[in-house]
């Protein structure tokens, strides 16, 4: 919270000059007093007491709210002045430190709110603020606008002592903190949980503490932790917890007066991501009543006449004192580098980068400062983190951190994880419970991790010097800062920017120098390794792209009048501005619908790119054995090094899939210079290419190509009982399989089968009958004759089960009668090709096996 930082401290500093000597001054004459009339005092004893009396044994912390904290027993008192009665405060808080088993971790953002503080008689009572609905005040109806609005009472205390004089009302407010009254910290039980899963204990009052009190006069912090204790546990939880009876959570709450400010919201538009407070006008009839402020940084120019101007208050960040050294000025670069987009919008020097001294007198916890933090925990929760929290009245930002975790930028992959996040099944949904409004993790980190591992391995395999791996390791971190300090300027993710270069472009060094490869740093890209080392420029971008410059421009740049704004809106068209979030993304299987929105995929031909690269590692299997054996150390780095290509193999079919039955989104509006129409569905060409790829690539013979003298070497090193977990040999076939059966579970999924149909409506010219024959014919064509590969009898059962499961299975309710009609006749032709008698012992197994499923299927099939 910049604006509060240098101006809080000196006022902070004159605030203890002023009140520290006439405290004492009082403290010296009480005394005195006190033992001049101790006896005549008995008789007052039901007079109303006053403030000075009962906070005699305390320490004064004075701030926004001043608490007094007992000096015996640490318990707290709040003292309300008569003009905070009625006013607006806001509320947020963060995580100081917790264990990921109670979706706890450091610097995890709970969402901000506004609270009240209200008196009632003899009680003071704090309620939390609804700001969703907006009325108009001109209109009758604003009279009604607390209807069927729940506002939320959290608490009301007694007041112990009122100085009328001062407008002062003193409360007991320890349990606003020591309970959960101001936020839920322990998790709820999550639909779907067992019974055997870790949990915390009850919130335990007698162990919990505040820990720290800090108070200026725009914020009052205290630091509370929480302990849940349980008699017995079933599951104690992971190393982290130390023991699962007794499990503290550190948090941080802060109450922060609202900013008197000149700051003026500014409203979405769809086609630029911004994160948001979403609001509707309740007396507008418009279908699409939406106020929705974009979250921005309130930036004011100095000088407001001058074209370019440094800001009253740039957005200063730290760079936290925990930050390996050899990353600090790479991540100062990383920063600035959003000064090339400011300075578009106006601004000079709007980002300024400094870093915590090591004796700092303030922790990363304090709110007044933005810190990019490092941590290297155990469990990592995410790749990053770019929180923001926000007056939610406005959306202006007031402060931001940046969690970066040390482990994705080593050599330590976990390769059972990597798998689950190139299938899309490593997300974990409970995360982000606590802040659900404002979704900010970000795993671009983690695949960074990957990525530039791949391009390490391409580097190690080509005999690249040194110095090329810590260009490329440079490079990656240049990337990360850029990507999270976007998200803490306002941006969400850009995942359709990944198509601003050609594959020709990407590999033309002096083409891309100093240029960003995508239009937006806020995508998720594939790494640019080519496959001709001579070719290789960046590897990724080191620079903002355009749509960073121009979204930018259109959160930050003061405008003259909505002409000037909309002026700059209609650019969207361009192809370097394009656009599409997470929520258009198309990573998981059978989600959204537009080819180009998408993670870990690369230029605006995404299926050549993504066959040069699946050439690529088939090239690199070969050379894989040599390079990653160390005399004397064991092959756990050869083991990763193969999950490592695997998994890029892995993403390139997942990229070229889902171009069948895909729709290009363009968001423009009706009549915008450059408007095509909402919805135009993937060209025949690209459908019938992709297809016959992912045949030849994911579904062929010769897929997953690895040499198998390799497979004797792919061993993890032992460490104590680790593999009491489960058998340590390498699953090759069910690697495979699980690669294949995620490209499959597009191909065949409701939606994706629906599209195809609908599509052919309105331009698919892919119909549903061609593609399902193609994918039948890519699947059985080329062996079924003769002898199947064990990898493809994997292929074809799986694929015969998913055609099974559309006729007779649970979710065959979700299949189009169309999609069913062709399921029941490639089952047919199933049952027919493998009537032949060909081919060795396992596979007349196989074609027997297969008949067996198609001819019961057949009987149910009504
Ligand atoms: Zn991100």
């Amino acid at each position: 919270m910049k604006s509060i930082s240098t101006v809080s401290k000196m006022l902070l500093l004159s605030a203890c000059l002023v009140f520290a000597t006439p405290d004492a001054q009082a403290q010296r004459k009480k005394k005195k007093k006190k033992g001049q009339t101790e006896a005549a005092a008995a008789p007052k004893k039901d007079k109303k007491k006053k403030i000075a009396d009962l906070v005699k044994a305390s320490e004064k912390i004075e701030g926004l709210f001043t608490i007094y904290r007992d000096t015996t027993n640490g318990s707290i008192q709040l003292l309300v002045k008569e003009d905070q009665l009625d006013k607006e405060f806001i509320y947020f808080n963060q995580i100081e430190n917790g264990v990921l088993d109670a979706f706890s971790f450091r610097g995890a953002y709970g969402g901000s709110r506004i609270f009240k503080v209200k008196k009632f008689y003899d009680k003071i009572e704090f309620e939390y603020q609804n700001y969703g609905y907006h009325f108009d005040e001109n209109s009758a109806l604003a009279k009604a606008k607390k209807a069927n609005i729940s506002e939320a009472p959290l608490a009301s205390f007694k007041i112990e002592a009122h100085d009328k004089e001062r407008g002062l009302y003193l409360i007991k407010a320890g349990d606003l903190f020591v309970k959960e009254t101001l936020s839920q910290v322990k998790p709820p039980r999550f639909p779907g949980s067992r019974p055997t899963d870790f949990t915390l204990g009850n919130l335990d009052k007698g162990k919990t503490k505040i820990k720290n009190i800090r108070n200026y006069p725009e914020n009052t912090d205290v630091a509370v932790s929480y302990v849940y204790s349980k008699p017995s546990v079933l599951n104690g939880g992971s190393n982290a917890v130390t023991d699962g009876r007794n499990v503290r959570v550190d948090v941080y709450h802060s109450f922060i007066a609202v900013p008197e400010n000149d700051y003026e919201p500014r409203f979405d538009d769809p086609r630029v991501g911004y994160f948001m407070t979403q609001t509707n006008d309740m007396t507008s009839v418009s279908a699409t009543n939406y106020r929705d402020m974009i979250h921005r940084w309130n930036l004011v120019k100095k000088d407001p006449n001058a074209a370019v101007s440094e800001p009253v208050e740039p957005i200063t960040w730290w760079i936290e004192n925990t930050t390996p050294e050899e990353f600090r000025e790479t991540i100062k670069e990383g920063v600035e580098r959003w000064n090339i987009a400011f300075e578009k919008a106006g601004f000079k020097n709007a980002m300024v980068v400094k870093v915590q001294p090591d004796d700092a007198d303030w922790d990363a916890g304090d709110i007044r400062y933005n810190v990019l933090r490092w941590t290297s925990s155990p469990q990592p929760p995410f790749g990053g983190y770019g929180p923001s929290f926000v007056n939610p009245k406005t959306g202006q930002i007031m402060g931001a951190d940046i969690m970066l975790e040390f482990v994705y930028h080593t050599n330590r992959v976990r390769v059972e994880k990597l798998f689950d996040d190139i299938t899309a099944q490593g997300k974990n949904m409970h995360l982000d419970w606590r802040n659900k409004k404002n979704q900010t993790y970000c795993s671009y980190g983690q695949m960074m991790q990957y990525n530039t591992q791949f391009g390490r391995a391409a580097l190690a395999l080509n005999n690249a010097d040194a110095l090329a791996m810590e260009g490329l390791k440079k490079e990656a971190m240049l990337e990360l800062i850029m990507h999270e300090v976007g998200h803490t300027l306002g941006l969400n993710h850009n995942m359709k920017a990944s198509q601003l270069f050609s594959p020709a472009q990407l590999s033309d060094p002096d083409f891309i120098k100093g240029k960003a490869l995508v239009g937006s740093v806020m995508d998720y890209t594939a790494i640019n390794v080519t496959n001709d080392p001579a070719k290789q420029g960046h590897y990724y971008s080191t620079t903002v792209g355009p749509y960073d410059v121009w979204a930018i421009q259109y959160g930050y740049q003061p405008f003259k009048n909505d002409s000037e704004m909309n002026t700059l809106l209609e650019q969207s068209t361009k192809p370097e501005l394009i656009f599409g979030n997470d929520a258009d993304d198309m990573r998981a299987p059978g989600k959204a619908i537009d080819p180009r929105v998408n993670t870990g995929d690369l230029s605006n031909d995404q299926i050549t790119y993504s066959i040069d690269r699946i050439k690529l590692v088939n090239r690199m299997f070969g050379k894989l054995k040599d390079r990653y054996t160390q005399k004397g150390k064991t092959y756990n780095d050869l083991r990763i090094a193969h999950a490592i290509l695997m998994g890029q193999y892995a993403q390139a079919g997942n990229v070229m899939s889902r171009f069948i039955g895909g729709v290009y989104v363009d968001r423009a509006m009706a009549g915008q210079a450059g408007e095509t129409r909402p919805y135009t569905p993937v060209s025949y060409e690209d459908q019938k290419r992709a297809m016959k790829a992912i045949n030849t690539h994911i579904f062929g013979k010769n897929a997953f190509n690895t040499p198998n003298e390799l497979y004797n070497y792919l061993a993890r090193q032992r460490r104590g009982y680790n593999f009491f977990g489960g058998p340590e040999d390498p699953k090759i076939h069910a690697t495979v399989l699980r690669f294949q059966r995620n490209v499959l579970r597009h191909l065949m999924h409701p939606n994706t089968l629906q599209r195809v149909s609908d599509s052919e409506l309105y331009g698919n010219k892919y119909d549903l009958a061609e593609y399902m024959t193609e994918l039948n014919n890519g699947i059985f064509a080329a062996d079924i004759y003769g002898s199947v590969n064990s990898f493809r009898q994997n292929l074809q059962l799986e694929y015969t089960n998913m055609l099974v499961e559309v006729l007779t299975g649970k979710s065959s309710g979700r299949y189009t009668n169309a999609t069913k009609s062709m399921a029941l006749y490639n089952l047919k032709k199933i049952g027919q090709m493998a009537s032949n008698n060909s081919g060795n012992v396992s596979t007349k197994a196989h074609k027997s096996h297969l008949k067996t499923l198609v001819n019961n299927t057949l009987k149910e099939v009504k």
